[in-house]
């Protein structure tokens, strides 16, 4: 099967990413091989890709925002029929026993495997994934579509969730790419009022064509003190701007995987019980509960396509800030 692979991080202006000929992978007991369709590109491939996360699996495939069809079942495997449309995201697998999976805490597994960085993922023309972990797509989503939804969507939700924001509230966004203009969608659905500090024109601009109440510089403060927050970015400077917006017992939600060290400050920008957590991995109730939310919306993405061949090209312009919305790898014609 054709796929791009990555032999050893390095820096993606040197586009590592080999597109080339690999052995196609066989389902195991309980899992499903599917043909891939469509595979978002997320932030989380770039840290993947450039070493900001350690390596799992070398040589490893990237991509964990899978839309395909199911190509065969693996022993056992009968959740999904053959041609059955479905959905793989980050999560591809946890142990099931630990505290935190029998807590319903499975996001924050002791030994869990990630698509696209423990295991092979979906910047292929097939993959194999635990039919436990996968999601039935809606057949009223495009394949392109589907894809951003998968981990933009799901951990842009968790981040909603995490936040504690109500209806009527006021709600920043701090970096407004793929995850931040689908959870926008969500947060107008549930009436509440959003402010976008990101540093692009465009993303300001797509901010406030879906919505949001104000759009600024990142590090420009909202006209009106916050409930909530979520840095969707990956720049730990964010994270004294963010709490100077915050209103007393406000939530301020890290959203990314991976952020530069957070500066130093002032314990004043913290005390009055404002709040700082972080986002990890999602729990497969977050993605079932999302996707459901996602089609009454219903969420339409804004995707920019590229070929799967091209995959260095789409990470590169993810990089520049030159996507709006969501880029998408279109793996079969
Ligand atoms: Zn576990
Ligand atoms: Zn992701």
């Amino acid at each position: 099967m054709k796929a791009c692979l990555l032999r050893a991080p390095a820096r993606i202006e040197t586009d590592p990413l080999e597109f080339t000929e690999v052995p196609a992978p066989k389902p195991g007991k309980g899992e499903l091989l599917v043909r891939v369709s469509a595979c978002g590109v997320c932030r989380t491939d770039l840290h993947v890709i450039e070493g900001e996360l350690p390596p799992r699996k070398s040589p490893v495939i990237p991509g964990h925002q899978v839309v395909g069809i199911v190509e065969k079942q693996g022993e056992n495997a009968s959740r999904f029929a053959i041609g059955a449309r479905i959905g793989i995201a980050w999560l591809h697998r946890t142990d099931g026993v630990c505290e935190y999976c029998r807590s319903g805490a499975e996001n924050l597994c002791d030994n869990p495997t990630f698509t696209g960085y423990s295991v092979d993922g979906g910047y292929a023309e097939f993959l194999v994934a635990p039919e436990d972990f996968v999601y039935a797509i809606p057949e009223a989503i495009a394949e392109e579509q589907a894809a951003p939804l998968l981990c933009a969507g799901i951990i842009g939700f968790r981040s909603l969730r995490l936040s504690g924001i109500k209806p009527g509230g006021r709600l920043g966004f701090y970096g407004f790419g793929a995850a931040a203009h689908v959870a926008i969608q969500v947060a107008r659905h549930w009436n509440v009022e959003v402010y976008a500090s990101t540093r692009d024109a465009r993303h300001q601009k797509l901010a406030l064509d879906l919505g949001a109440a104000w759009a600024g510089g990142t590090l420009q403060e909202p006209p009106k003190k916050l409930d909530a927050a979520i840095v969707f970015a990956p720049a730990g400077e964010i994270v004294p701007a963010a709490l100077q917006a915050l209103k007393k017992g406000g939530m301020l939600v890290l959203s990314g995987i991976h952020m530069s060290p957070i500066p130093s400050f002032r314990y004043d920008l913290l005390y009055q019980e404002r709040m700082i957590r972080s986002v990890a991995n999602n729990t497969r109730q977050d993605g079932e509960d999302f996707l459901r939310i996602a089609a009454e919306i219903p969420v339409r993405t804004r995707v920019q396509i590229f070929p799967l061949a091209e995959a260095n090209r789409a990470l590169n312009a993810l990089k520049n800030d030159a996507i709006p919305g969501a880029a998408v790898l279109r793996v079969r014609d």
